[in-house]
């Protein structure tokens, strides 16, 4: 398994494709997948990801998407900030990214390049484990950014006991664990949830929570490794796929935009040494993200994630009003309002941390936390609202919905007819609704609502940590002078 750097930096998505050629075992819909890039309900995903890829090397986005070292051009999100310039230009290409899929492909590679990049940085953190340790991060940076791979993640163990979950333990029946070691790395065994993008990602890193935490006793479940998805023992149990095979105009976006989700068993898999950044350490894995600040710039690429994908959302319901003129009526822009408020909070929270940034305990900069974490706890409750937003704006409309051979069979007259409104014509109308019902009805839009609840963790640890971090005393004081003065 090589971490050697001698890749040529940004790859295209010819290349990226042919990566993707390794063996894997994927299962979906109850067999094994040949071939990712060929089978129906995965391959358009691969294929749209490729084509992100390709935007790389569009000269007009090159300072934009890349940045230039050592004669090779690597993609922004692996560029280490130095300066508030730089985590400026890191959130312009994070934003760029999602802009591509307005957000609806969330795990464009940039996701996990942030957490590796800090990781990186932050490599003396590892060392309190093992020396060796900050090394092979450092040297797993430098071949994740030089071979441009794309990755993807498991960071939870799958829930087998809530109450003995809760108390940061986890069981060895589901669990992913450790059963031996030897000269050449250690063997794990076991399930992680849940790998976004596994079947399309050259790489899998499996890393403790970056919100749960460990109990100290909890030896052989505490570590973190990195290995490629076609390693053998590696298995990937996918859902249902929500690409199905449907046109451009039927399904706008789950024909475009399914990044698929796998729980991944690890079926005894040796990792090489080389491959492993923390070994038996609950308490260090416990700190891992944060005292890397990983979570931080993790959270930066989401909210310019999410920033994109709510302006497309106020896009969509402007489009929707306008089409039978609600755009007119007062009650409607009220409720578009709220939505227009959603994204501009989360583009006041992108431009608050960027314009706040500051260097980290290492020199490193990094946009300032908590307007982040204020969006990370928010978003979670703010995109359900947009849908249901989308769906009382819509309401028949999202089922008033004939498919594209309608407009060319036996009820062509009839779909031309009665599907126009005042400002669209019948095909125009049809296609803007079928585009608002894979936002918010289609099984791909209920999985991008229960994606947003929960990708980052569970809300209410999130909450927590919220309210552990928040400087609070300030606040109780000026209440106290208050009682005091009598
Ligand atoms: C569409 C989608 C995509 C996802 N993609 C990824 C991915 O790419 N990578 C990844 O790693 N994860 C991913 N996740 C998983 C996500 O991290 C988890 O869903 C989330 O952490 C909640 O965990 P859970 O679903 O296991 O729920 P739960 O079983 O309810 O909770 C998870 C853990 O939190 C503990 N817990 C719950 N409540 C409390 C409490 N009050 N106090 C203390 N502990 C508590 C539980 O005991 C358990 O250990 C994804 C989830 C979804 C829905």
């Amino acid at each position: 398994m090589s971490t050697s750097s001698t890749g040529t930096g940004i790859r295209n998505g010819r290349q990226y494709l042919a990566g993707l050629d390794d063996g894997r075992e994927v299962w979906l819909a109850g067999k094994r997948v040949a071939d990712v890039t060929t089978e129906p309900g995965l391959c358009r995903g691969a294929h749209t990801l490729a084509a992100f890829m390709d935007r790389q090397f569009d000269p007009k986005l090159a300072d934009t998407l890349t940045y230039e070292e050592h004669g090779r051009r690597y993609g922004m999100s692996f560029l280490t900030p130095r300066t508030a310039q730089d985590v400026a230009r890191r959130g312009a290409a994070f934003y760029e990214w999602a802009t591509w899929s307005n957000g609806m492909f969330g795990r464009t590679p940039d996701y996990k390049n942030a957490s590796v990049m800090a990781f990186a940085a932050g490599a003396d953190f590892l060392a309190q484990g093992r020396p060796e340790f900050a090394d092979n991060m450092r040297d797993y940076y430098a071949f994740v950014r030089d071979y441009d791979k794309v990755l993807t993640h498991t960071l939870v163990n799958p829930t087998f006991n809530h109450a003995q979950a809760k108390e940061g333990k986890y069981s060895d029946k589901v669990a992913l664990q450790i059963v031996k070691e030897t000269d050449a790395g250690i063997v794990v065994n076991g399930a992680r949830l849940l790998a976004t993008l596994g079947p399309h990602a050259d790489e899998i890193e499996v890393f403790p929570s970056t919100l749960l935490t460990a109990s100290p006793d909890n030896l052989p479940f505490a570590f973190a490794f990195a290995l490629p998805v076609g390693t053998p023992g590696i298995r990937l149990i996918c859902r249902d796929t929500y690409d199905l095979n449907q046109s451009r105009f039927d399904a706008p976006l789950a024909s475009r935009f399914e990044e698929m989700d796998a729980v991944v068993v690890f079926d005894n898999v040796l990792v090489p040494w080389e491959r492993v950044f923390m070994y038996r350490e609950p308490l260090l894995c416990n700190r891992a993200f944060s005292e890397t600040n990983a979570v931080i710039h993790m959270m930066h690429q989401v909210v310019c994630g999410k920033l994109a994908k709510a302006e497309f959302i106020v896009g969509l319901l402007c489009a929707m009003a306008r089409a039978t003129g609600k755009d007119k009526d007062m009650e409607v822009k009220a409720q578009i309002a709220e939505a227009m408020w959603i994204a501009e909070s989360v583009r006041a929270f992108r431009y608050a941390a960027e314009g706040q940034a500051h260097a980290d305990q290492r020199g490193v900069f990094m946009p300032l936390r908590r307007p982040l974490d204020t969006s990370r706890n928010l978003f979670p409750k703010m995109y359900p609202r947009l849908i249901e937003l989308v769906q009382l704006l819509g309401s028949s409309s999202l089922m008033a919905i004939p498919c594209e051979a309608d407009f060319s069979n036996g009820i062509s007259g009839d779909v031309a007819q009665y599907f126009q409104t005042i400002n669209l014509d019948s095909r125009e109308r049809v296609g803007l609704f079928r585009l608002a019902h894979d936002v918010a009805i289609s099984a791909f839009g209920s999985r991008q609502t229960l994606y947003e609840r929960f990708f980052f963790g569970p809300q209410i640890i999130m909450a927590s940590i919220y309210y552990d971090l928040y400087n609070k005393d300030e606040m109780i004081a000026r209440v106290e002078e208050l009682l005091k003065q009598g």
